[in-house]
């Protein structure tokens, strides 16, 4: 017997266990959309009521995914908490009915398995995943500013141990199949088949769901039961956990510090899971599930939630290429500069399949940059997410030389070596006189105009940025920047090179700074003067930090790097004159003569030394608080809390409302994904323009006029913010 009459869900009955299909045709993953869940009702009404024939059922999703998660589409049109309180009941009545169904319920896992779909299969009665590296368990709603809202919050701690469903929760971790069975969270485990065999993944699929009908089978004869004892360990944690004062004391309170350590308590969402969790187990399950859906409800409607949403939303749409496939798929890449970013751009191209030439111009900097690429893979091998046979092949792949011959076969180049305009060209005009006219070539500079270094070429349609971010291989964010002579092949090579990278790519017009370098620079400015008018290092951290900055800004001028950022600042003054206005030259010459560039120099603000004792207080250097003490300046206004977190904020939103009036950022969503991901712009407002959104134009302009009034033109809002402050139905999203 065969019934397949939805587009959504299909259903066919072997040996009396009713295998029920997920499989969007139109996405290629499956997420719990309307469409889905209405087939996936009609579909277990039939089932759980029909008791002549179906022993069992087993529920299994595509190849690639089982679910990853609800759809985000249903849950913005809520326009209110009880709405999407609604949405959450019907989700746990759906669940609910699949957990009491009489018939074993059994869900057969491959690929992800997130969000509602997690949900789902922890409310079937039995779990089986596959050992592979995509198929992955978690809870992921919190990075949404949201709690999972169909049961999860009670699901979760029922089945693993509550920190370890606390942590799950509470940083939306995400496990694959083997730990997720020694939590608990799946019965069985199935290996993948080998390749060499024909579409392996179907066939695994195929395998594991007749492994799951099986199981099913054997659980509606009762010739198999959920066993789920847990080792002795564990037993006794659990009996522990189960006293109220050990829970609060130890658990709770354990898991609320880390929270408030990670998030200053900026975000409702994980305070919000502590709470349901709490509830549940302190009141049953029916008062938990009610205080989740609620939270859920309330939760959607908050500024947090619909910011995190509206960035995951440009994080996918910035994993597209806009311009479409090119003509000819890059296969070779060649690095020039093995510094810090020439070798952190080679480390992420390796194990994505590209053959690096890896171009220096001394044995020394080669070597340095060969071990930075040890080391980024002996990483991955100790975190186990490479094998050791994975790791010879993708370091096979690297050809470090001296040698510019080598680079003859490239069909891209992506030159890091220093941020010298004289240098850059003559590394272009060397570079085309070994490679093919079609070769594409990238420069990674920081600030200088990509034209201008195109104006060495002699085929500056071939030329693009290419800007990344430090560290290379944790930074999600590459910004593309295209002139008016780049041509749409070369920006759609470089955009399929970043994506196959794993980076997230906004792609920008060229300018001085582009778009990312040129608004971080005009908040650094403001960072300067703020120190020059006696903010310590620590408060101005603090106060960032306590802003949602992941990084406090002093710490920050340390890490890029004091000569890197007097470098960019003295060229981006010499373009934007009084209105990048902020700390003094003078200060900046003054700082570079002292040599405390930040970490690398092992001394800046800070003193690093790493000898020190792990947690130990920072250092601060006294010699660098003197030169801020020879060049102070008075504040202005009376510089309180929120007048210095302004202030940083306001010259960086500015500058990127004046980029989207300049066109140097094609719409706002890829301005806000841009600061958040390449320079940490506090996610939960969203990114520049969204701030803009939720804090109110008009707001914003009469705090800059205060302060355009005390300080003077740099804090003048620029048009297109002065138009949305005149019309409030303006809106950036
Ligand atoms: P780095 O000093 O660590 O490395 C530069 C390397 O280039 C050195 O190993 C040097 O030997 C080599 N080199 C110099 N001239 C060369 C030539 N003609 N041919 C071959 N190799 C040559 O510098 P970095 O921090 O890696 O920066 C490189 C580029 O990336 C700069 O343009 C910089 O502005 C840009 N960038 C840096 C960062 C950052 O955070 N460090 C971020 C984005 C972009």
């Amino acid at each position: 017997t065969s019934t397949s009459d939805g587009n959504y869900v299909t259903c066919d009955v072997r040996n009396g266990v009713a295998v029920v299909k997920f499989s969007d045709p139109k996405e290629k993953v499956n997420s719990l959309s309307e469409g889905l869940t209405s087939e996936m009702k009609v579909h277990l009404d039939r089932l759980l009521t029909d008791s002549s024939i179906i022993a069992g059922v087993l529920i299994s999703g595509k190849p690639s995914n089982f679910i990853v998660g609800a759809d985000i589409g249903m849950l913005e049109k809520c326009k209110s908490a009880g709405e999407a309180e609604t949405l959450a009941r019907g989700g746990q009545e759906m669940l609910l009915r699949l957990r009491s169904s009489s018939k074993p319920i059994v869900a057969a896992i491959m690929g992800q398995c997130l969000g509602g779909g997690l949900e789902v299969a922890m409310n079937c009665h039995y779990r089986i995943a596959v050992k592979d590296k995509k198929t992955v368990l978690g809870l992921p709603e919190v990075m949404l500013g949201l709690l999972p809202g169909a049961t999860g919050t009670q699901r979760l701690p029922a089945l693993i141990s509550l920190p370890e469903a606390l942590t799950m929760m509470l940083t939306g971790k995400q496990v694959r199949a083997d730990k997720a069975k020694k939590l608990g969270l799946v019965d069985l485990t199935v290996n993948p088949l080998g390749p060499g065999i024909k579409s392996p993944e179907s066939l695994t699929l195929e395998y594991l769901e007749e492994v799951a009908v099986q199981i099913a089978e054997q659980l509606a004869k009762g010739k198999l039961t959920t066993n789920r004892t847990r080792p002795l360990p564990e037993r006794i944690q659990a009996l522990l956990f189960k006293n109220q004062w050990v829970r609060d004391n130890l658990v709770f309170a354990k898991a609320k510090q880390g929270v408030m350590k990670q998030t200053q308590g900026l975000y409702p969402a994980p305070l919000k899971i502590l709470d349901v969790v709490k509830t549940g187990l302190e009141r049953g399950e029916q008062a938990g599930l009610e205080a989740e859906r609620r939270g859920f409800g309330e939760l959607s409607q908050t500024p947090h939630s619909k910011s995190l949403i509206g960035l995951f939303r440009g994080q996918t749409l910035c994993k597209k290429n806009r311009f479409g496939k090119p003509a000819r798929e890059p296969k070779t890449i060649s690095v020039l500069g093995a510094g810090l970013m020439g070798a952190g751009i080679a480390a992420v191209s390796l194990d994505k399949g590209y053959d690096v030439v890896l171009k220096d111009m001394n044995a020394n900097g080669l070597t340095r940059g060969d071990q930075q690429i040890q080391k980024i893979y002996g990483g991955y091998l100790k975190k186990k997410k490479i094998t050791q046979s994975e790791k010879d092949v993708y370091l096979s792949r690297l050809n470090p030389t001296l040698n510019y011959a080598d680079i003859a076969n490239s069909d891209i180049v992506i030159e890091a070596v220093f941020e010298d305009i004289k240098v850059k060209h003559a590394v272009v005009k060397e570079v085309e006189k070994y490679v093919r006219p079609d070769c594409i070539f990238a420069s990674n500079t920081s600030a200088l105009p990509i034209a201008q270094i195109a104006e060495a070429s002699q085929r500056p349609e071939n030329v693009v940025g290419m800007h990344y971010f430090s560290p290379v291989d944790k930074m999600q964010l590459l910004e593309i920047i295209t002139t008016d002579k780049t041509s749409k092949e070369a920006a759609s090579q470089a955009v399929q090179v970043g994506l196959k990278q794993g980076k997230v790519v906004i792609v920008v017009k060229d300018g001085p700074g582009f778009y990312t370098t040129r608004i971080l620079s005009f908040t650094m400015s403001e960072a300067f003067r703020l120190l020059q008018e006696g903010v310590e290092p620590t408060k101005l951290d603090k106060l960032s930090k306590a802003y949602g900055w992941p990084v406090g800004t002093a710490t920050l001028l340390d890490e890029v790097g004091m000569d890197v950022g007097a470098h960019i600042g003295v060229y981006l003054e010499g373009i934007f004159k009084e209105r990048i206005a902020g700390g003094t030259r003078e200060l900046g010459d003054a700082i570079m003569a002292s040599g405390f560039y930040g970490r690398k120099a092992g001394k800046g603000w800070y003193i690093y030394d790493n000898s020190a004792k792990k947690g130990s207080p920072r250092q601060m250097n006294p010699e660098a608080l003197a030169i801020l003490k020879r060049h102070s300046l008075t504040p202005k206004l009376e510089n309180t809390d929120e007048q210095i977190q302004m202030r940083l904020i306001v010259r960086m939103v500015n500058e990127a409302i004046l980029c989207l009036q300049e066109g140097v950022l094609h719409n706002p969503l890829e301005g806000d994904v841009g600061a958040v991901f390449g320079l940490g712009f506090p996610p939960f407002h969203g990114g520049p323009f969204r701030f803009v959104d939720h804090y109110g134009a008009g707001r914003l302009v009469s705090l800059m006029e205060t302060f355009q009034n005390a300080y003077g033109p740099e804090f003048a809002p620029c048009q297109l913010l002065l138009d949305h402050a005149k019309d409030p139905t303006l809106r950036f999203h």
